[in-house]
């Protein structure tokens, strides 16, 4: 991997989730827990890409997709790759109570102890959900144990954003405890436009030129997150049983399109931007900046 004084680090996340079983809960189909068919080789391919750029990468593992694919997730950390928590069930955090939200934190990390013997002191919302009207969140993770956030998305497109004080990582200003945020990477053009380039579904439809320029222009320690479907080495399929009524077909048809874009340019997007940056875990960046003690083994 190149390196050098003026190649600035950027932080690299996957969300580790099964597609399968979010479009078709989203699509409404019964039985959408069941383990997709797709997770392993996207599994496979992320890690191939990611040995191939010599790089190691926060993985943000949501609890249900853990439990239905236990031995991906072991993988996962037996290849030394930071684990953090996605949450359990992928509900947007706006539309949980407090209870509801630590019950799901700890679900989804006593998977993650089991499955990996580590505990996750990193944590990203279910679509960047923290909103200004559920900032209480913060102050769960804290109480919860976390160190650090990854959530806050200056994006135009999440409703009720929560925009981060700092686009550099920064602790939040909590009651009670620490909590680091570690926001994901926007292009700031002027005083109101803002280009995600830090995320993969968006590099699809984005000249990688755009993306780079975007990225030099975001920071140092922006955030970058992918999806394992992105890497997807086959054309994504929602598969929905023959039972599925038309209306939830088109559905599938729709959500497979829209993501087969990003899929097909993201491997060489992140190639790019590899060949320009320094990338690292956020565990690495949470230890060099607060000072404690590194995060994975
Ligand atoms: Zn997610």
């Amino acid at each position: 991997m190149p390196t050098g004084d003026d190649q600035e680090t950027l932080l690299l996340s996957v969300d580790f989730e099964d597609w399968h079983q979010l479009v078709r809960r989203r699509v409404g189909v019964s039985d959408w827990e069941r383990p997709g068919p797709a997770l392993g080789r996207q599994t496979e391919a992320m890690l191939r890409l990611l040995d191939e750029l010599g790089v190691r990468a926060t993985f943000f593992i949501l609890g249900m997709t853990a439990r239905a694919h236990p031995h991906l997730v072991e993988g996962l950390s037996r290849r030394g790759h930071e684990i953090g928590c996605h949450g359990d069930r992928h509900v947007p955090v706006h539309k949980q109570t407090p209870e509801e939200f630590a019950a799901d934190l700890r679900a989804a990390r006593a998977t993650i102890e089991d499955l990996t013997g580590q505990r996750p002191v990193g944590y990203r919302a279910p679509a960047f959900s923290i909103t200004r009207e559920s900032r209480w969140a913060f102050e769960v993770l804290a109480a919860e144990g976390f160190e650090y956030d990854a959530s806050q998305h200056d994006s135009p497109r999440i409703r009720r954003r929560v925009v981060p004080s700092r686009d550099a990582p920064h602790p939040l200003e909590l009651t009670d405890g620490t909590l680091w945020e570690f926001p994901v990477a926007v292009w700031r053009r002027g005083p109101r436009a803002r280009v995600p380039v830090g995320g993969a579904s968006y590099w699809g439809v984005l000249p990688t030129s755009l993306v780079l320029e975007g990225l030099r222009a975001s920071g140092p320690m922006a955030g970058l997150y992918l999806h394992p479907h992105e890497l997807d080495p086959e054309p994504l399929d929602a598969l929905l049983p023959s039972s599925a009524s038309p209306s939830q077909r088109v559905h599938g048809v729709v959500r497979s399109a829209q993501r087969n874009v990003a899929r097909r340019r993201a491997p060489d997007v992140l190639r790019a931007i590899a060949g320009r940056h320094r990338l690292i875990p956020y565990g690495d960046a949470h230890a060099e900046l607060s000072g404690g003690a590194a995060t994975r083994s």
